[in-house]
């Protein structure tokens, strides 16, 4: 296999390991799958639901697991476990603006809430020109098909551009999503290219 453009993926993924046997095996092969290109992880810390799955795989292969985690996520009953590097930060917006800092790409598995903020966030940056690293979807069984239903409907009553619905990348397989994410070509019509996350605090004025 040749080397990947990838040196860290970001990846979203439930706290919880879902009803089906195939969204828990979906996490344990996406992880094999960085392994197999040489590729580490960065995630939200923890061990537990799909997180801790993915986490494990990619540990257990011998890559770098590196888990964000805000420090009142830290507690053992909240998160379990993180395996390898943990990196702590102050709130969800720092570990946010931290995982995507670290990662080249980003991919999500299925997964609730946060998930979907988590996903949906650096999908807007995508499309303001914040980044331009690759946006995976990893549709096991079709969990994210009314998303992209949804996605679909936006474009057609025109809240989402063409060219703004295809930033994301989707497969049904992690292999099939790697092999896309490889071949991404990032998007260009972007409103604000010049804009950065590492922005100033805003200061007040009295
Ligand atoms: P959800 O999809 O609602 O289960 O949330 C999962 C996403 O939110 C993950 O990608 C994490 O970054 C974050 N998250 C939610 N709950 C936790 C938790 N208890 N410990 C660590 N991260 C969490």
């Amino acid at each position: 296999m040749r080397e990947s453009r990838f040196k860290r993926i970001c990846v979203f993924c439930g706290s919880s390991s879902g009803r089906k046997r195939s969204y828990q095996d979906a996490a344990i092969e996406l992880g094999n799958e960085l392994v197999s290109r040489n590729i580490d992880l960065v995630y939200g810390g923890g061990s537990i639901g799909l997180m801790g799955l993915v986490s494990q795989a990619v540990y257990d292969g011998g890559r770098h697991v590196t888990g964000v985690i805000p420090k009142t996520l830290m507690h053992r009953e909240i998160s379990g476990v993180t395996v390898g590097e943990v990196m702590p930060v102050a709130d969800m917006h720092q570990r946010k603006a931290e995982m995507a800092r670290q990662s080249d790409a980003f991919i999500a598995l299925p997964g609730g809430y946060g998930t979907l903020e988590e996903l949906l966030e650096v999908i807007t940056w995508a499309q303001l020109g914040i980044h331009n690293k690759p946006v995976g979807l990893l549709n096991v069984d079709g969990y994210y098909n009314s998303l992209l239903t949804f996605i679909d409907k936006a474009v057609e009553e025109g809240f989402i551009s063409l060219s703004a619905r295809h930033i994301i990348v989707l497969a049904p397989t992690a292999k099939e999503l790697m092999e896309k994410l490889e071949e991404y070509m990032p998007y260009h019509d972007r409103v604000a290219s010049k804009l950065n996350w590492d922005v100033d605090r805003p200061r007040r004025s009295f």
